[in-house]
């Protein structure tokens, strides 16, 4: 990146305004812009940039629909901005038919609880924490017009990724503790799965900075079925979310989000290009 004293010269800005740089080149220049003000504020003052202008154009009509999903709504009740919502609105992990499989899936492992004793308890306990890791899998996947309008965009790639994450778990998590809450076999592993989907779901998203999503999302399932299976052999399920266990979910957890604050802060979006 051709940089005077760290920053973005005014050739390359211009450049990067009229979508003339090599990927490369406009990968570092969007790297810099979250975090410098008086960059930004150069970019803004030469003129509108058009890739944005293009890259909002193909997200809004992308979204088209005038309805948000109900997690969308619900951010946007807990004073999400509009902008934000937007954002959220391109993730497919979060429209309606999304819900519709989270549904599916729950369903089917609460129902299997109700009658299939150790064995649907544990066909709960392994899908539980894996919604949400698939949920960020799937809003983080390359494919996903998100990406689009990430890598034109001079967005905050921190801010977005924590938005996703939260707005894949609003639309998941309530959903899996209240059919678990609703089979009574499946008892306290309505929450014990919490604390194991906490750390998949950030073990996951600091793997994506450097692998991608699918294969990072693989990796955790493979590990989670991998303790279920090891409880089940023992007869005891919920060994798998006891407390000795659930304090290694939380070291793993703080490390995870250390990690991923980290790769976050230079500008290693989950699932990003690399
Ligand atoms: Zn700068």
């Amino acid at each position: 990146m051709s940089v005077r004293g760290g920053h973005a010269d005014e050739a390359l800005l211009l450049r990067y305004r009229d979508d003339a740089c090599d990927p490369a080149t406009a990968a570092s220049v969007e790297a810099h812009l979250p975090t410098c003000e008086a960059c930004r504020a150069r970019l803004a003052g030469l003129g509108r940039a058009p890739v944005v202008d293009v890259a909002w154009g193909r997200v809004v009509a992308a979204i088209g629909t005038p309805e948000p999903s109900p997690a969308v709504r619900l951010m946007r009740r807990m004073g999400l901005s509009e902008a934000d919502a937007t954002l959220l609105r391109a993730a497919r992990s979060l429209d309606g038919s999304w819900t519709i499989a989270t549904i599916a899936v729950v369903a089917f492992a609460a129902l299997a609880a109700i009658d299939g004793g150790s064995s649907g308890r544990a066909l709960y306990l392994l899908v539980a924490p894996l919604l949400p890791v698939i949920g960020v899998v799937v809003a983080f996947s390359s494919s996903d017009s998100l990406a689009d309008l990430i890598s034109a965009t001079p967005y905050p790639k921190a801010r977005l990724a924590l938005l996703r994450t939260a707005a894949v778990c609003a639309a998941s998590v309530p959903l899996v503790i209240a059919f678990g809450a609703a089979v009574p076999p499946i008892g306290w592993l309505a929450v014990g799965w919490l604390m194991p989907a906490l750390a998949l779901t950030t073990l996951t998203l600091a793997a994506m900075t450097w692998i991608r999503p699918a294969t990072a999302g693989g990796a955790a399932g493979a590990l989670w079925l991998l303790i279920v299976a090891a409880a089940f052999a023992t007869d005891d399920v919920g060994a798998a979310v006891a407390s000795g266990p659930a304090l290694g979910y939380a070291l793993v957890s703080a490390v995870a989000a250390a990690c991923l604050t980290v790769r976050l802060k230079s500008a290693h979006e989950p699932g990003g290009p690399r």
